[in-house]
């Protein structure tokens, strides 16, 4: 798992969980087979014992013998007591010698009519498990008898029951040290993958991609990493082309300006009408740059965001007639003539907009209508219903071929790129539109016909869809 420490931690805490379970388990099954094989061994015991105290109340040398032979073949050792403690009679293979599991109290306790149940060590480690009982004769308690059986068997059989555990729980931690690398390996591999993409993408390689394999959480990230990198790639592209086209745009009229300057600074003409013409054209050319220099900076601020709508609710029937009456002038001077028609007896409703940028709209399409028609008429609508109201401009100019249509909303795109000079675009006018509406929550469609006029739409909503 070299370099991959996502992978480690994973696996760490899903060992870790499983150690702490399968310990716990381990323990606890240990101590039932410990419990359930003491308890075994001492209730045998004490059943043992209380035969041997019964057969000792009957007190007759073949009932000794007998028990003789019982403790011998039961594998215990039998100790008889007077109530001071001596032994009065002992059976069996433990040591007379080594007595002192037989400690006082335990006498006393068994001479009042209690059994005990202790445990006793002798000198070379062995357990034993010790009985004590009285004996009665005729209704009083005489001796005590102490039985003792070797723990050695129990012993023996919680040893192997240790080792059985200890290989299982050996085998089960093996195996799942091995499948938890592997998962870890796998929950890990996307992250990791993931990783490295998003190095990749920071260092400039915009194409990489992701391989999406899964339709979770992590899938889904893999996604979000894939449209972050189209949306840098395209947003490196156009920020190439968009410096590209401002640099071609600004060269051209700074030639011109260059050029006419020059031409009047070494009187480098014949009559004064043509001084005056280049000296127009001189100032024509600052113009176009003072509109570029602004429309660049607007479409800029409204792609960065940076651009604030003051949103309210607006008449838009002032502000069409107030962009007529700015436009008339230029219109007639073509001559174009100008209808702005509205069907007055029905109340067109409020929209929400910011009035400023509607008014720019509606100024910018105007001015393209004039500017792409020759000569002829452009009429201007305006009509609602109770969700939206829409701009409608129809003129009868040049129009744009169809081929053209789906780019003229782009940056710098002109239709007859020769004669734009002529016309005096920017070639931002519809993109700053564009951009507009769609901030304002609005749709712009565009119908046209090459040699017979264009149409455009604009819907403003009448109350905020957010
Ligand atoms: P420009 O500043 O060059 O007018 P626009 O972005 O406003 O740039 O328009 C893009 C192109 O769409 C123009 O170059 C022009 O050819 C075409 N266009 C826009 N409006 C009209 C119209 N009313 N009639 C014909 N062509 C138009």
């Amino acid at each position: 798992m070299n370099n991959n420490r996502i992978g480690m931690k994973i696996g760490l805490i899903i060992i870790s969980v499983f150690l702490v379970v399968i310990l716990s388990l381990g323990i606890t099954i240990y101590q039932l087979f410990t419990n359930f094989y003491s308890k075994d061994m001492e209730t045998e015991l004490t059943d043992l014992t209380t035969h041997f105290a019964t057969m000792a109340e009957m007190s007759d040398k073949t009932s000794e013998d007998m028990m003789q032979t019982f403790a011998d073949f039961s594998n215990v050792s039998v100790f008889y007591l007077k109530s001071d403690g001596s032994i009065v009679m002992h059976s069996g293979e433990h040591l007379v010698t080594d007595h002192s599991f037989i400690k006082n109290e335990d006498v006393q306790k068994i001479f009042t009519g209690k059994s005990i149940s202790t445990e006793h060590h002798d000198p070379s480690g062995n357990r034993y498990v010790v009985i004590g009982q009285p004996i009665q004769r005729e209704g009083v308690i005489t001796s005590a008898i102490y039985v003792m059986a070797s723990t050695q068997h129990m012993d023996e059989s919680l040893t192997a029951i240790r080792q059985i555990l200890l290989v299982a729980g050996i085998g089960a931690f093996l195996l799942a040290f091995g499948i938890t690398w592997f998962v870890a390996k796998i929950l890990s591999r996307p992250l990791l993958q993931m990783q490295k993409a998003t190095q990749r993408i920071a260092v400039g390689e915009l194409e990489t991609r992701l391989e999406i394999r899964s339709k979770d959480e992590i899938g889904d990230l893999a996604g979000a990493i894939n449209d972050l990198a189209v949306d840098l790639q395209r947003y490196r592209d156009t920020r190439q082309e968009f410096f590209a086209n401002i640099s071609h745009e600004l060269r051209t009229p700074i030639t011109y300006l260059k050029g006419y300057a020059n031409v009047v600074k070494h009187k480098m003409y014949e009559t004064e009408e043509e001084k005056d013409s280049y000296l127009e054209i001189i100032e024509q050319e600052a113009v176009r740059m003072e509109h570029l220099v602004k429309d660049l900076f607007e479409l800029a601020r409204m792609e960065e965001g940076r651009f604030h709508l003051v949103m309210e609710q607006v008449d838009l029937e002032p502000i069409v007639e107030q962009a007529v009456r700015k436009v008339e002038l230029k219109a007639k001077e073509k001559p174009i003539e100008l209808f702005f028609e509205m069907d007055r007896s029905v109340s067109i409703p409020l929209v929400y907009g910011d009035g400023v940028r509607i008014e720019q709209i509606i100024l910018n399409l105007l001015e393209n209508s004039i500017r792409y028609t020759p000569e002829g008429e452009i009429r201007v609508k305006l009509y609602g219903n109770e969700d939206k109201v829409t701009f409608k401009i129809e003129d009868t100019g040049i129009g744009i071929p169809s081929e053209e249509l789906p780019y003229i909303f782009e940056r710098f795109y002109r239709v007859e790129k020769s004669r734009s000079r002529q016309f005096g675009g920017t070639g931002l006018g519809l993109a700053i539109v564009k951009k507009l509406v769609e901030l304002l929550g609005g749709d712009i469609r565009v119908s046209t016909e090459v040699g017979v006029g264009t149409e455009f739409e604009v819907d403003f909503l009448v109350i905020s869809n957010n």
